[in-house]
């Protein structure tokens, strides 16, 4: 037989695959299991949402609706990007897609080519430099502490840069940038002509003052050149509906409204729907919740010795470096003996492209919150 796509098989695998392989066995081998290693909230979806989705459904909403997305949602993310982000966008700016992993694909695929660079601050979320590969592009990794910082973007920058990823509040650090620190980025992308992917996916999940600036708000030389991407997986708990979306400059959504238009055409429309009565009916006081248990864990976490992690002012991770207590094993093998010995799940960092971290995720019970450190304080000490 012929090869297969060399691109394709170039596209390493989800590294949280072989965890939740092994979670799943020693659950079903009746063995308790503490898991930490969740990417999604664990309140439940916005009521309205439930209605909106029931009501399509008994509406006979069956049919096909622009790729791009019905007006109603469309026209409702306009007013939310306006009122959360101080940016005017039309409708016709915003493409809906399936999830914000699949606005990222969209985003990716619009703006790179092969020989294109991207540049991708690490510590990143997983899915950022394989989607980059598959564009034909190449995901240039930028070592940070937490942020990408002005200078270190200057210096990864070269003639063939066509991109930068940023992650506000980001996975797995939960840090956020500051209007100042986007400020000092925007300088380098203007003077370099780059653009810009600006995930803000965890958006709402931000325990700082004020809200989660956006660089495309800094003027409107930044906005012609920034694709802005967000859902409701994260937001109202919708993970499973795979509602997300892109606002881009015009030309960027004709190019991601015709790409969706060949792979995918519209997401499910009732899952549509759900999304427009999520965002009039977001679960606030479930969100700001997760504040508490941000700074319980926190708090527990850093009591261990050997332990160093900042306090994150977003999203809902943990990302502490343990490079302490690894003694001569990778993260990977920590985590697996962890998992074997005491049942709790983490993420080793080795697929963020920080192999002394492991990822914790506060968004389960606080019990079992409480009881994974426990665990985890034993087995640090031992
Ligand atoms: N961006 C980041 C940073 C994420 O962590 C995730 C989900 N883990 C996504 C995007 C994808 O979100 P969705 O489920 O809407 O595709």
């Amino acid at each position: 037989m012929k090869r297969l796509s060399s691109r394709a098989d170039s596209i390493r695998p989800s590294p949280t695959l072989s965890l939740n392989a092994q979670l799943t066995a020693r659950r079903t081998a009746g063995e308790e299991v503490l898991n930490l290693s969740v990417g999604e909230p664990d309140f439940p979806m916005p009521d309205r949402a439930r209605e909106y989705a029931a009501k399509a459904i008994a509406d006979g909403r069956n049919r096909y609706t622009d790729v791009a997305g019905i007006p109603e949602l469309r026209e409702r993310i306009r007013r939310k990007l306006a009122e959360d982000n101080a940016l005017e966008y039309t409708p016709d700016d915003v493409v809906v897609a399936n999830g914000a992993k699949h606005a990222l694909f969209n985003a990716f695929l619009a703006l790179c080519e092969d020989g294109d660079e991207v540049v991708v601050p690490a510590p990143y979320w997983v899915t950022y430099p394989e989607q980059v590969r598959v564009t034909g592009a190449r995901p240039v990794i930028v070592p940070t502490a937490a942020k990408l910082t002005a200078e270190q973007l200057a210096a990864a920058v070269t003639p063939r840069t066509k991109a930068v990823v940023l992650n506000s509040p980001g996975n797995p650090t939960g840090a956020t940038y500051s209007r100042a620190e986007l400020a000092a980025l925007a300088e380098v992308v203007l003077r370099h002509d780059l653009f810009v992917v600006e995930d803000l996916i965890y958006e709402y999940f931000h325990y700082g003052d004020g809200g989660v600036p956006s660089i495309a708000s800094l003027g409107p030389e930044l906005q012609a050149r920034t694709v802005v991407v967000n859902g409701v997986s994260k937001s109202c708990a919708m993970t499973g509906w795979r509602v997300g979306y892109t606002a881009a400059p015009p030309e960027i959504a004709r190019l991601i409204r015709r790409l969706q238009g060949q792979a995918t055409s519209n997401v499910s429309v009732v899952a549509q729907y759900a999304a427009l009565g999520a965002m009039d009916d977001v679960p606030w006081d479930a969100i700001r919740s997760y504040r508490y248990r941000r700074d319980l864990a926190h708090r527990r976490l850093t009591a261990i010795d050997g332990v160093r992690c900042p306090l994150p002012t977003g999203a809902f991770y943990l990302f502490p470096d343990v490079s302490a207590l690894l003694a001569g094993r990778t993260a990977d093998e920590f985590c697996s003996a962890l998992l074997t010995e005491t049942g709790v799940g983490l993420v080793p960092g080795t697929g963020f492209g920080a192999p002394d971290h492991v990822r914790l995720s506060y968004a389960v019970d606080i019990p079992v919150l409480d009881e994974a450190l426990d665990r985890l304080a034993a087995f640090a000490a031992a």
